[in-house]
């Protein structure tokens, strides 16, 4: 780890600037109603295996048709600058980051903050501000993806930040895609029950150890773990939070925007033209369904910096699958470290699985147990990340972060007969197309899924072969 001074995305792109890593400018007058999205598809969008490690530089889209606030994509595209953005090496980038699930970072309440430089609370109009983008044209709406949505549950005061997508449905109105055990639908749930709306913020353009500790999900961060805490330990000082100015939430203090308002019991269609219709672009490479009903949120402030800067991601591509996977990866390392063996020696979960799907898992093997206890690692890596399909098992000569060595592997170290263990009718992520019965009699109803370990390791009676 290496000393940087970062605390928002303004020391963030000013560090990037200074220790050369390009930002490209455009300059081009475009619409953010879907051609600044199909600009960028040039850049880092496409299938998740289509960009390389480090696809793309951040683009910045000065000249947004009606809108004095530039918009940024593609932070996240390149593994190397996320690492750099951290503090951290991009090779062992998950199993050093694991090292910062801590507590004792908690979040420091910072008075008359930047991000309520300028606050609008009456005749709230978004779209009129903020240049949010619409992505395709079947897209149910503009979309916000780079918000990240910091909740309180009502009766306990636990606290958790994530990023849940939001379209944009009215001048102060947003439906939030909320997945169920997801820690904010915990507390949506239970303000619910109690008849209340859940007070929530939306901070868009904050520091990148904030978007990539809000990526964390449980197990590894339980219920009732601020995510924030990770952040914090990366910068060695609590996140400086802000407290809303028409709720009881609070927000990232140095956000470039913040949209405040409550998650209401109520409920509306994603897709009002079409309840059948599209969402947008997901991480695993397919155009999205919209969610048939979705909770309504109401917006109650928007709060921003002076001369702000809108952040935004385009799924699916290098920079989503970034995002997805390097907490990912460190939430599988630690998990089979600490429960199953120390000889796990790195994770990556390639961007063909969009982050989160495929994961390769590497380990030193000192003896004949090691084979066991390898394969137990590849069947508890699906108990540390529930979203996993795929593990491979690869040993510690095999370059992780290149497929055409892991296929390597498992073309010369693995055999059909009996180097898989697949375990049939478990939980699946709801993006796979692959896990529905219309794909497969052997899927008894939609969302269940083979989970799959692949073992690419030589049996340590062989290895000095
Ligand atoms: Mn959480």
């Amino acid at each position: 780890m290496y000393e940087i001074n970062v605390y928002d995305l303004r020391s963030a792109l000013k560090y990037l600037n200074t220790s050369g890593e390009k930002i490209d400018v455009i300059d081009q007058q475009l619409s953010a109603d879907c051609e600044i999205a199909a600009h960028y598809s040039a850049y880092g969008a496409g299938v998740p295996n289509k960009s390389n490690l480090n696809h793309g530089n951040p683009v910045i889209y000065k000249n947004v048709k009606g809108y004095s606030v530039p918009v940024l994509m593609g932070l996240f595209n390149s593994r190397s600058t996320c690492a750099k953005l951290l503090g951290l090496d991009h090779i062992n980038l998950g199993r050093e980051l694991s090292k910062f699930v801590v507590d004792g970072y908690v979040p420091q309440i910072m008075d008359n903050p930047p991000c309520q430089e300028n606050i609008v609370t009456s005749d709230i109009d978004i779209m009129k501000v903020l240049p949010i983008l619409r992505y395709t044209n079947s897209s149910a709406g503009p979309y916000i993806t780079m918000g990240v949505v910091y909740a309180q549950d009502l009766e306990t005061g636990e606290e958790d930040i994530t990023i849940h997508r939001l379209c944009v449905q009215g001048k102060d109105t947003l439906t939030i895609y909320l997945i169920p055990g997801r820690h904010i639908e915990i507390f949506y749930q239970k303000a619910k029950k109690m008849g209340k709306p859940l007070p929530i913020t939306i901070s868009i353009g904050v520091d990148p150890a904030i978007y990539l500790a809000s990526t964390f999900s449980y197990p590894v961060t339980p219920l009732g773990y601020n995510e924030l805490h990770i952040a914090g330990a990366l910068r060695k000082n609590g996140v400086k939070v802000a407290k809303a100015v028409t709720n009881d939430a609070k927000s990232i203090a140095y956000s470039e925007i913040v949209i405040e308002g409550y998650i209401l019991p109520d409920e509306m269609p994603e897709n009002t033209k079409c309840v059948d219709g599209d969402s947008l672009p997901e991480f695993l490479g397919y155009i999205g369904k919209a969610q048939k009903s979705l909770p309504i949120v109401k917006v109650s402030a928007l709060t921003y910096r002076n001369n702000p800067i809108y952040q935004t991601i385009v799924g699916p591509g290098s920079e989503l699958s970034n995002l997805c996977g390097i907490s990912t990866e460190a939430s599988l390392y630690k998990c089979i470290k600490e429960s199953v063996t120390d000889k796990i020696q790195n994770c990556f979960c390639s961007h063909s699985g969009g982050g989160k799907l495929l994961a390769f898992l590497q380990f030193i093997k000192d003896s004949t147990i090691d084979d066991a206890k390898t394969r137990q690692a590849g069947i508890a890596a699906f108990a540390a990340f529930h979203e996993l399909k795929h593990a491979f098992l690869l040993d510690d000569d095999i370059n992780i972060l290149d497929e055409r060595d892991v296929l390597w592997a498992m073309t010369t170290r693995f055999q059909g007969s009996h180097s898989i263990i697949s375990i049939p009718n478990l939980n699946g992520h709801p993006l796979d197309p692959s896990q529905s019965p219309e794909f497969s009699s052997e899927n008894p109803i939609e969302g269940t899924t083979y989970k799959t370990v692949f073992d690419c390791t030589v049996p340590y009676k062989m290895k000095d072969k």
